[in-house]
């Protein structure tokens, strides 16, 4: 199926009556349309000339006036316009090879696309762009591109990626650095290949790029126990953990004297294993890396702290908060305070050590619907059990084991709520102002995510 056949026409758009579903757009202004990053580049301006194929085969023109920057309200078959790019490397810590099988299809693609950077925001290596997409990165001024570095020295960068390409990486953001093109790196830091003095030299080189490149996190790698056949990799310990900080630290200390930005950040993850409390939330400046659970714990605490000022008193009714191990002690605290306003306050929360992919695994993101059922059955879990909305696939309501919401909810006879990271939301459902629990029918087959996964 050509990919660029469109799907949709906004009635109220530019080319409501103009456009027919079916037509596939070739060009725009004499520009080929590729993708969607040529098609979102070129239909920028306010005077376009359209080329478009009709279902029967016939070429036709189609001139269109519109605001600069103006949506042209065309759908498509696919979200890309394009085949997803999937990844050409066979990465020492890559989280997909260590799931267990048996999972639906989509949790085993690899994708590495640099669209997808620029679009949701994605991670890619850098190893598979021909030198023509590299052009078309800085012809485009794509920017900010989100770079998985790990290293910078190119055989290490080639070992841990297991591509004989990862080599090049450095040399490609200097060209984009060169082009004005931002960007915003990602270490998986694994104790033994790319901590210690390796991750010295990576933070170097990445900070030799600022401004270009605007921020970098530190991530722990993470080991599920389904590692059979992979290379052997090592955990972080409570000591490397909180020596990998020290060094961080030391080097975003630098940072802010020499260029005025700490640069270089640890994830919640990195301080959770160490045993060490969080930094306070103005560390993290900008929080830049969210994505990447950095400063993630603290900004959520400033919310409800925020929040909770403000709070009415609770609708009385128990509650009970699940999340994974490594952050239940953190949220244990925020019920606490909330609970030293709030007497009445009546909740708690439970811990779910992950058996699906290991109890070395304690993100709450990773908690399928499984190890909360079987850890939870029999618990007074009160009127309502609040959840992570991490938990949940990316716009539908089953967690990774395809269980559920619904599910189990029946299983545990308790309404499950998924919240928001974020702490006002937070404050709210525990306080009885709820979220609303996604429909069955609400599971997203055809959202933009899935459109391409
Ligand atoms: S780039 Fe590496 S970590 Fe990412 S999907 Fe590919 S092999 Fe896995």
């Amino acid at each position: 199926m050509a990919q660029n056949i469109i799907k949709h026409v906004d009635s109220a758009g530019p080319l409501a009556r103009k456009v027919r579903p079916g037509e596939a757009l070739i060009a725009i202004n004499g520009k080929p349309i590729r993708d969607v990053l040529d098609y979102k580049f070129h239909a920028y301006d306010a005077k376009l000339l359209l080329e478009l194929r009709t279902p029967e085969g016939k070429l036709r023109l189609v001139k269109v006036r519109k605001g600069e920057g103006e949506d042209l309200g065309l759908d498509f078959e696919t979200y890309l316009m394009d085949r997803p790019r999937s990844c050409a490397n066979r990465c020492v810590f890559c989280f997909i090879d260590q799931n267990p099988p048996g999972m639906r299809k989509s949790i085993y693609f690899k994708d590495d696309d640099a669209r997808l950077s620029f679009l949701m925001g994605c991670y890619i290596t850098l190893t598979n762009l021909t030198e023509r997409e590299i052009q078309r990165i800085i012809d485009l001024r794509i920017s900010p591109v989100n770079v998985s570095v790990h290293a910078t020295d190119p055989d290490l960068r080639r070992e841990m990626l297991g591509n004989p390409r990862a080599g090049e990486a450095l040399n490609i953001m200097r060209r984009f650095a060169a082009a004005g093109i931002t960007m915003n790196c990602q270490i998986v830091c694994c104790p033994g290949y790319n901590d210690g003095a390796a991750l010295l030299q990576t933070m170097a080189d990445l900070k030799a790029l600022h401004p270009a490149v605007k921020s970098v996190s530190v991530v722990p790698v993470g080991l599920t126990c389904h590692r059979a056949g992979l290379p052997a990799l090592t955990a972080f310990t409570p000591e490397s953990a909180a020596e990998t900080i020290d060094a961080v630290t030391q080097f975003g200390n630098k940072c802010v004297e020499e260029l005025g930005t700490r640069l270089v950040f640890c994830s919640d993850e990195l301080y959770l294993t160490a045993g060490r409390v969080l930094p306070p939330d103005d560390f993290y400046e900008a929080h830049i890396q969210l994505e990447n659970g950095v400063g993630m714990l603290r900004l959520l605490e400033a919310e409800f702290e925020t929040a909770l000022k403000y709070a009415d008193a609770p609708d009385g009714k128990p509650f009970s908060l699940a999340t994974g191990a490594a952050a239940a002690p953190f949220l244990e605290k925020l019920l606490f305070s909330a609970k030293e306003k709030y007497a009445t306050l009546n909740g708690k929360v439970f811990s779910v050590a992950n058996d699906f992919f290991g109890r070395s695994v304690t993100v709450a993101g990773l908690v399928t619907g499984r190890d909360l059922i079987s850890q939870l059955k029999g618990q007074d879990l009160g009127a309502r059990l609040l959840i992570s909305a991490d938990m949940l696939r990316r716009e539908e309501v089953d967690f990774l084991d395809d269980v559920t919401l619904a599910e189990a909810s029946a299983a545990l006879g308790v309404p499950i709520y998924p919240v928001e990271n974020d702490g006002g939301a937070l404050c709210d459902a525990m306080f009885g102002i709820l979220p609303p629990i996604p429909a069955p029918d609400e599971r997203a087959e055809d959202t933009e995510y899935n459109k391409y996964n």
